[in-house]
């Protein structure tokens, strides 16, 4: 029986699992000066909770929901921990004996997309969340708080992202302004926008499409039609992360995948991660609490993928030593050393950088140069080897074996991990 871990999940193998525990506390050092304590809920709550909060027409509860069950009985795998807190803040009473909780979360979140890389179906976050303020500082804090992390566990280069959405009230004049606007040009907007219009229109704005991005750059700034007591409150989180130190650019194109925020939101990106370049994403939820049956109180809070932060933090190390090898291969023996070359040549020509021995060194001394160079794989030809015409790919970074049968299923693989599990984060485990 071949039984691999499901699409878009990871297994975590100890050497790997150092680095995660080693991420994992940073976070709860930084969230604890800050005044933040740890808060666990079930990995899976009622599908209403998240249908309430997130939004019926947003992709997550349309179509990336893992849910079982009908109607009240219906249960879902949490997408994200924002709601399941909020839940939990209410079912607890906490509003009635300290309304101010300073909360944070880590653990798995489950979303039926489509996986790539940075893009699992069960993934990681590490979030928090401010509940029982409205005061702008309060946004600041949190922003501050998700860079502090980031420069705690070394990682540079990345760029905090913010802008200011306004209530559903609000915001209602911008909406029907960008309503008419790209419903004027639906036609060269991707099918995805067009159906957003009716249903979501402010998901155009986060679309990835280039003719959508072209035409929804030109639109207006939401920020420009919100009334000045927002703006005011926006104005006084960038004097906040100013006086804190935190740089960020203003981005009236952001937009969040989830119907609960209002006012300010941001987004941390990094320049290393490729198409999913969100290490972190957040914002003010004003609503959300009186949406599950709480009082009127404000919140502000963010999550941030462990996955995606070890890979920013495995681009920067990449950036500064070089780029690595995509594959060395081993080889013992004259025969061995020929089909090394032949499938070098190969390898080479399809684009990926990989190397080999030419001087009939030992199997430890030629890994100790696929380490050196970083090799990313290695594959180990042997007389063995070349009698079963196998090809075994090791994946460095996880140890991982994969059988293949000749040099172009090697190059397929290697371009099919595009990238993921490059080797060795600069975390020291
Ligand atoms: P969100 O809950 O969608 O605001 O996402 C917050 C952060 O979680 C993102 O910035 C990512 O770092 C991470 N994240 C969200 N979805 C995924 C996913 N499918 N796979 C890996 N990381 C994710």
């Amino acid at each position: 029986m071949d039984v691999r871990c499901p699409l878009g999940t990871e297994d975590i193998l100890p050497e790997q699992a150092l680095v995660w525990q080693k991420v994992e506390r940073a976070a709860r050092g930084v969230f604890a000066r800050y005044g933040y304590g740890e808060i666990r809920t079930p990995i899976f709550e009622s599908t209403r909770l998240f249908v309430r909060s997130i939004g019926e027409t947003t992709d997550i509860v349309e179509k990336e929901m893992y849910t079982i069950g009908e109607g009240d009985d219906s249960l879902t795998l949490r997408p994200e921990a924002t709601a399941p807190v909020v839940r939990a803040y209410l079912q607890h009473n906490l509003h009635k004996t300290k309304a101010f909780q300073k909360l944070y979360y880590i653990g798995p979140m489950f979303r039926h997309e489509r996986p790539q890389a940075g893009r699992k179906r069960q993934f990681h976050q590490i979030g928090v969340e401010a509940i029982g303020a409205t005061d702008p500082l309060l946004d600041a804090e949190v922003i501050h708080l998700a860079c502090r992390f980031f420069d705690e566990i070394g990682l540079a280069g990345y760029t905090v992202r913010l802008n200011a959405i306004g209530t559903p009230e609000s915001r209602g004049a911008y909406r029907d302004l960008i309503k008419a606007e790209l419903s004027a040009q639906a036609d060269a907007l991707c099918p995805d926008c067009r159906r957003r219009l009716d249903r979501n229109v402010f998901r155009a704005l986060d679309c990835k499409n280039r003719g959508c991005i072209a035409i929804t750059r030109k639109l207006p700034r939401i920020l420009d039609h919100l009334p000045q007591a927002e703006r005011d409150h926006f104005d006084r989180v960038c004097d906040a992360l100013r006086t804190a130190g935190t740089d960020f650019q203003e981005d009236p194109y952001l937009v969040r995948g989830f119907d609960y925020y209002t006012g300010t939101v941001f987004e941390v990106t990094h320049g290393g991660l490729g198409s999913q370049d969100a290490l972190c994403g957040g914002g003010r939820y004003d609503n959300l609490i009186a949406d599950l049956g709480g009082p009127s109180l404000g919140a502000v809070g963010f999550a941030m993928g462990v996955e995606r932060i070890l890979m920013a933090l495995e681009a920067t190390a990449e950036a500064a030593e070089g780029p690595g090898l995509d594959i060395y291969l081993v080889c013992l023996g004259d025969a061995a050393r020929l089909a090394a070359f032949g499938h070098c040549t190969a390898l080479r020509q399809a684009g990926l950088s990989a190397d080999t021995d030419y001087e009939g060194r030992s199997l430890k001394a030629q890994m100790r140069t696929a380490n050196k160079l970083r090799a990313r794989h290695v594959v180990l030809l042997g007389d063995n080897e070349l009698a079963s015409g196998v090809l075994k790919l090791k994946n460095m970074a996880t140890s991982e074996e994969t059988e293949l049968p000749d040099v172009h299923a090697v190059i397929r693989e290697i371009r099919g991990r595009g990238g993921e599990g490059a080797g060795g984060i600069d975390l020291n485990p």
